[in-house]
Formats: C-alpha cells, sequence, structure tokens
C-alpha cells in the first residue's frame, strides 16, 4: 500500500560507497560518519537510512557499529505510517498544468530542501536566490549539495531544478508565463530536468519559497511562514497515490473537466480543509507515538 521506497537508504549508501570505493558491507564506522555528513537529511531520514543500513548488515550477519546521532528531532519529517519520505512525496507533487503545477513545484523545492538537505523551516524560509548555485546535474543550496539522483520521478536536483527554471520575477507572474512550461502535453517525465538549464530569472531577488493563491498568483514580499510550511509538508507527504497524466494526454471527462475557475477553487478549499484536519490528526498521532519511538532498534545510544 504505501510508495516508500523501500531500503532507499540503503542503496543511497551503497551508491555512495562505491563512488569512494568504500566497503558497504561490512561499512566502516568513519565512512558512516562520512556519508551522513556528505549526504545531509533531516535527523530522521538519518535515522531511517542507518536502521536500514543496520539491518543489511543483520540480513548477512555482519557486525556494524553505527554513528551516534545528535541534535533535535525533526518535526516536519518524523517517521509515521501513511507518510511518504522526501522521495516519494517530490514523486507524487504535480508539476504540470496552471496552477496545481506551480503550486506542486514550489513544494517540490520546499520537500527537496527541507526533507533531503535537511533545512528547518526557518532556515529553508531565508533561503535567497545567492545562496543557490546550479550546475547540471547539481543543485547546491547554501553549502548543501543534492545530486541527481535515481529516476527522474524521485530526483531531489530536478525538484530543485524544476522550481528554479520555473519561477519568475514579479512583473512577469501571470498565467501566461507560466503556460509552455506547465505544459503536460510537451513533458518528458523520464528525463531529469536536472540536467537542462535553469535560466536566470529566479536570481532577481524574488522570494524563491512564494505563497501562491488558489488563481496561481504568487505573493512578492514574504516568504511563506513556518506554519505554512508545516501544513504543505504534512499534506504532499500523505500517500494519495495520485499519478500525474502527462504526454500526449487524452481529456478524461473526469469530475471537473467543465468546471468554472471558481468551482475549481471551491473544491480545492475542501482539500486545503480537509489537509488541515489530517494534519492535526498526526500531530496528535505523533505526540503520542513518540514516547514509543524512544527505543530505535540498533542505536540505543542515540540521545534524545
Ligand atoms: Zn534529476
Amino acid at each position: 500500500m504505501s510508495t516508500q521506497h523501500p531500503a532507499y537508504g540503503w542503496s543511497l549508501f551503497a551508491d555512495w560507497a562505491a563512488s569512494w570505493g568504500r566497503s558497504a558491507l561490512p561499512a566502516a564506522h568513519d565512512d558512516l560518519v562520512q556519508f551522513l555528513v556528505e549526504c545531509p537529511a533531516s535527523r530522521d531520514v538519518q535515522v531511517r537510512r542507518l536502521r536500514e543500513i543496520i539491518a543489511a548488515h543483520r540480513e548477512h550477519g555482519l557486525p556494524i557499529t553505527a554513528p551516534t546521532l545528535t541534535g533535535e528531532r525533526d518535526h516536519l519529517w518524523r517517521d509515521a505510517k501513511g507518510l511518504l519520505d522526501p522521495q516519494g512525496s517530490i514523486a507524487q507533487a504535480p508539476k504540470y498544468r496552471f496552477p496545481v503545477g506551480l503550486v506542486g513545484r514550489r513544494d517540490g523545492f520546499l520537500l527537496a530542501v527541507t526533507g533531503v538537505l535537511g533545512f528547518s523551516r526557518e532556515a529553508a524560509r531565508a533561503i535567497e536566490g545567492q545562496d543557490v548555485q546550479v550546475t547540471p546535474g547539481t543543485v547546491v543550496i547554501a553549502g548543501r549539495r543534492m545530486a541527481m539522483e535515481g529516476a527522474a520521478a524521485t530526483c531531489p536536483a530536478c525538484a530543485a531544478a524544476r522550481w528554479l527554471a520555473t519561477i519568475a520575477p514579479s512583473a512577469q507572474r501571470g498565467r501566461a508565463t507560466y503556460a509552455a512550461i506547465l505544459d503536460p502535453t510537451v513533458a518528458e517525465p523520464e528525463e531529469h530536468d536536472c540536467l537542462e538549464p535553469v535560466g536566470n530569472d529566479w536570481k532577481t531577488g524574488v522570494p524563491l519559497l512564494p505563497s501562491i493563491d488558489r488563481w496561481g498568483a504568487l505573493g512578492t514580499g514574504e516568504s511563506l511562514s513556518a506554519r505554512a510550511i508545516s501544513t504543505i509538508v504534512a499534506a504532499r507527504r500523505i500517500d494519495t497515490g495520485f499519478k500525474e497524466k502527462v504526454g500526449a494526454v487524452v481529456r478524461s471527462g473526469g469530475r471537473f473537466e467543465h468546471s468554472s475557475s471558481a468551482e475549481l477553487a471551491e473544491a480545492q478549499d475542501e482539500v486545503f480543509d480537509e489537509v488541515d484536519r489530517i494534519n492535526r490528526e498526526i500531530e496528535a498521532l505523533l505526540a503520542e507515538a513518540s514516547g514509543m519511538r524512544d527505543h530505535i532498534d540498533g542505536f540505543g545510544d542515540v540521545p534524545r
């Protein structure tokens, strides 16, 4: 049922070890430390990666000395049943059509920055154009690096590059600006967007995490609030099984095919209300579950 990537952390580590000519099985303590430093992520994601690496060693009857993680537990990316990991949530966010694709692209950037790079909400809000360097296949933000990884749909560098290529200066922000870039009929979902040029518009002092209203208008002032970031991340992590239809799209004749903008906006509002409700439920569940999660199999020496 869950679309979380099985043992994603293990395969990431195995790839990392192979690229440095290090042994993944068994893994040396210092190599594990270096891996965690060079592949930053939120604390819960790092915990999950270590669990998977430990499980792989157990499976092969090999001993392992896992490093001790320090730092704050992360509220945004706590693991819980039914919640997607960063890559899964990036894959599920829509990338085409106005305005859902515009919102989905901004959220993909947010998911990559908080989930894959481990930025706090405040650190994410503070990101400016000058903090970001893009080269083909790599996006570096304030010294933290995302490289091309896995399939295009789940690639965090793609998620960042796609948004940078989309975001436009305030003077240009209108539906027409995005028409070509959000056109689902010309999408090539198998291709890595992180290998394509991202242009310069995002460097011109625009907030990189703006609010976007229901009609697709971008806020020009402050970044998203910390609370909005929590809500967006929680909503995007809910496994809905959504799969975007792109390519030579045949009209589906679906529920909203002939709906007016107002009707669509209303339907979207209902979704947001539902998301708010689910978010509150999740927070309550997490508060309840946090006591049980103090015993993580394999490295009980992790400070809490
Ligand atoms: Zn990519």
